[in-house]
């Protein structure tokens, strides 16, 4: 990192897919001007409406190694089969450069590495769903995934529920109005 940029705070979201991480995320961004998303990288296709550096950087996995040998993931991980995701250090660096807190959507293994990565300046949220059933409900009525994404989603989810007590709070998204008010007070303490 170039030395006059100072290290900053890190709020990270995780859970599995379909657990509503990115329906929090979105919603504390548009609550807490001192937020910016940490836009990660992806070989997977866009779904419709997603935009390019914005939602994901999208990248070809010619693209994504090359940046992987260069060095420039903080973290990577093969999500599923063939597609991978990762955080870029220019993304960190972008956010603390404007003097603001880095929130992160991810899976719980890079969830995992960045908070050993900054432990005390890092706070690790896992958003459960209420139940494993209503989660595949969510992800199943969300509509962006064919059959076949569908099932490698709903198969990793129950290795991923596992590692719930491995973070710093857990965030139960059952009504959501009320996990909303939830997570707006752990990110107000936090930017305190
Ligand atoms: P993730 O980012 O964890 O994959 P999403 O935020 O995309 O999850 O949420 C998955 C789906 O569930 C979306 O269609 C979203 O609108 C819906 N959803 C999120 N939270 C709730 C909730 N508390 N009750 C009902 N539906 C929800
Ligand atoms: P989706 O395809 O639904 O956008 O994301 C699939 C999964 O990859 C989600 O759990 C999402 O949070 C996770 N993910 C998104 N960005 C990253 C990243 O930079 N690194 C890792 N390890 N996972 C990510």
């Amino acid at each position: 990192m170039s030395p006059e940029v100072p290290q900053g705070k890190l709020l990270i979201f995780t859970a599995p897919s379909g657990a509503g991480k990115t329906t929090i995320v979105r919603h504390l961004l548009d609550r807490f001007p001192q937020l910016a998303f940490s836009v990660s990288a992806t070989t997977r296709p866009p779904r419709p409406g997603e935009v390019d550096g914005r939602d994901y950087h999208f990248l070809t996995p010619k693209e994504f190694a090359r940046r992987v040998a260069a060095g420039e993931f903080v973290e990577y991980e093969e999500v599923y089969p063939g597609r991978y995701y990762g955080t870029l250090h220019s993304e960190v660096h972008r956010i603390w450069a404007q003097d603001k807190c880095v929130v992160f959507d991810i899976e719980v293994k890079g969830a995992s590495n960045i908070k050993q990565h900054y432990p005390q300046d890092s706070l690790a949220v896992f958003v459960a769903p209420p139940d494993e059933e209503t989660l595949f409900q969510r992800l199943r009525d969300r509509s962006t995934e064919d059959a076949d994404s569908l099932r490698v989603r709903i198969a990793r989810a129950g290795e991923e529920l596992t590692y719930r007590e491995r973070f710093d709070r857990v965030l139960v998204n059952d009504e959501l109005k009320t996990a909303l008010t939830e997570a707006e007070g752990l990110a107000g303490d936090f930017l305190r």
